[in-house]
């Protein structure tokens, strides 16, 4: 990417939006800190805040492979929520119910602690309590619906969840082929692209230094005497401790290959919509929505009133490739800008303005990983799946008690202290994900045309169970 700021507001949306973009000054030769972080996203920049706050002498320095907020964190679907890529149902039975109850109990304190932060920097994210609808469109996704508030209910982590019927779910947003929701008040909207540039200013203004346009080209660990460093084409910066925030992008960088899967969700948005068909529409509440669809999609009104449609779909690219080609997929956007019309039937013929995109970090186990390994000097935080607006904050504040040596409180946590297993080699990953996507695809478009829900049973629902 070149230094033009034009060419990274065209990244996204929310970049375009979140004022000047003109890149910090590079690294220019080698450096000592205390602390070097790669990656200028929520987990970079939270972890730089959480480790300042403890210690406003430390020396902390940030590289960046492009801009801050170049990654995930500034393409999101906005949605600020108490999510890790893991059923609250699907954790209970991998770690138990008292782990799932933690988990949850955390990332709900965590999406209220993102607002506090944020305002505490003055940060003005926009960030607005509104709550997460799950809407069953169509009768094949009513029964999904009804477990999800049973599992919530069975772990005790349902108050203040309700069940709308259609009525009352019409009273709240008019969306086609709505037949019931389900009313999660744990759940913010915000604009991710003014928090991540906003939290890049407060780490500079607690003393961190952020690099630009540095891509890290390997990642050195403590070796005998040799303290840990970021290996970049300019020079290293060695430190006590470097820490490993690149989501997605690690798919490229050696010995983090098969850590993650980069899987690709694109995005669409409309023009500012026009009170009176606002009014068709309402959502005045601006709830987070989605549906229960298998290739997932996610949806969120903006400040300015127009409306962000995302979804998966987009094809896997062999050997986990991520370019900024891949951002733009013409047949996925044109399914997105479909389906939001069977969204929101009154809202045909509003106009498009953006489509984007980025990829999401999949670890092989579904579950972020939080580590910090004493012997080499390495602390990482990466494998959101889709979902680390809020979890960013708590990986921070995790990684900064893990190397200040405050960390036993979060040692229950199954995403603290472990290190995914790693994905398949290619061929084998290609081809498996592909048939993956194909059929999830496909059971979608088969409850669609059937009315009948999943049954729980195919190879891929149960391969896919997180
Ligand atoms: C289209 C889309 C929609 C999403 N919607 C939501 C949502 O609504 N809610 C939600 O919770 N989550 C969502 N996510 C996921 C969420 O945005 C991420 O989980 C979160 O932002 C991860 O933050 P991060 O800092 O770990 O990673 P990133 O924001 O991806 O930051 C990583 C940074 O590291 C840099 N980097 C990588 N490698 C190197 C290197 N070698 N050298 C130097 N720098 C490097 C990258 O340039 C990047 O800036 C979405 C993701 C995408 C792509």
């Amino acid at each position: 990417m070149t230094a033009d700021p034009a060419a990274y507001a065209a990244v996204s949306h929310w970049l375009a939006d979140a004022g000047d973009l003109t890149p910090r000054a590079p690294l220019d030769g080698p450096a000592d800190a205390d602390v070097a972080v790669l990656g200028a996203g929520f987990t970079g920049l939270w972890t730089a805040r959480e480790l300042l706050r403890r210690d406003p002498s430390l020396r902390v320095v940030v590289l960046e492979a492009e801009i801050a907020g170049y990654g995930a964190s500034g393409r999101n679907g906005a949605w600020c929520v108490a999510g890790v890529g893991m059923t609250a149902g699907e954790l209970a039975r991998r770690h138990g119910a008292g782990a799932a109850r933690r988990v949850v109990t955390e990332l709900r304190d965590t999406v209220d602690e993102v607002g506090r932060a944020a305002a505490e920097e003055g940060i003005d994210a926009g960030f607005a309590r509104t709550g997460v609808l799950r809407v069953a469109r169509g009768r094949h996704e009513v029964p999904g619906v009804r477990a999800a508030l049973a599992t919530w209910d069975r772990l005790g982590l349902a108050e203040g969840m309700a069940l709308l019927d259609r009525d009352e779910l019409a009273a709240r947003v008019r969306v086609g082929r709505g037949e019931l929701a389900l009313f999660d008040p744990h759940g913010a909207v915000l604009h991710p692209g003014r928090l991540v540039r906003g939290l890049a200013r407060a780490v500079e203004a607690r003393g961190a230094v952020i690099h630009e346009r540095t891509p890290v080209t390997a990642v050195v660990g403590r070796r005998g005497r040799a303290r840990p460093r970021l290996r970049t084409a300019r020079g290293d910066v060695t430190a006590d401790t470097v820490v490993v925030a690149g989501e997605a992008w690690l798919a490229q960088l050696p010995g983090w290959r098969r850590r993650v899967l980069p899987v690709y969700s694109l995005i669409v948005l409309t023009e500012p919509i026009g009170e009176d068909r606002w009014a068709e529409v309402g959502w005045a509440g601006r709830e987070l929505l989605s549906s229960s669809r298998y290739t997932v999609d996610y949806l969120s009104r903006t400040a300015d009133g127009r409306i962000l449609f995302g979804g998966r779909g987009a094809p896997y690219h062999f050997g986990s490739r991520v370019e900024p080609a891949y951002d733009r997929h013409e047949a996925t956007h044109a399914t997105l800008r479909a389906q939001f019309t069977d969204w929101f039937p009154a809202l045909r013929g509003v106009r498009f303005t953006a489509a984007w995109g980025g990829p999401v970090g999949m670890p092989r186990t579904w579950l972020p990983s939080f580590t910090a390994d004493p012997r080499t000097g390495i602390a990482a935080a990466y494998g959101y799946t889709g979902q680390g607006v809020a979890a960013a904050n708590l990986a921070g504040r995790v990684l900064a008690d893990l190397l200040t040596g405050a960390g036993e409180r979060w040692a229950d946590l199954p995403m603290v202290g472990r290190t995914p297993r790693r994905w398949e080699p290619e061929p084998v990953r290609w081809l498996a994900v592909r048939a993956l996507q194909r059929a999830l695809q496909r059971l979608d478009d088969h409850g669609l045309a059937t009315g009948r829900p999943p049954t729980g049973r195919t190879l891929a629902e149960r391969l896919t169970r997180h």
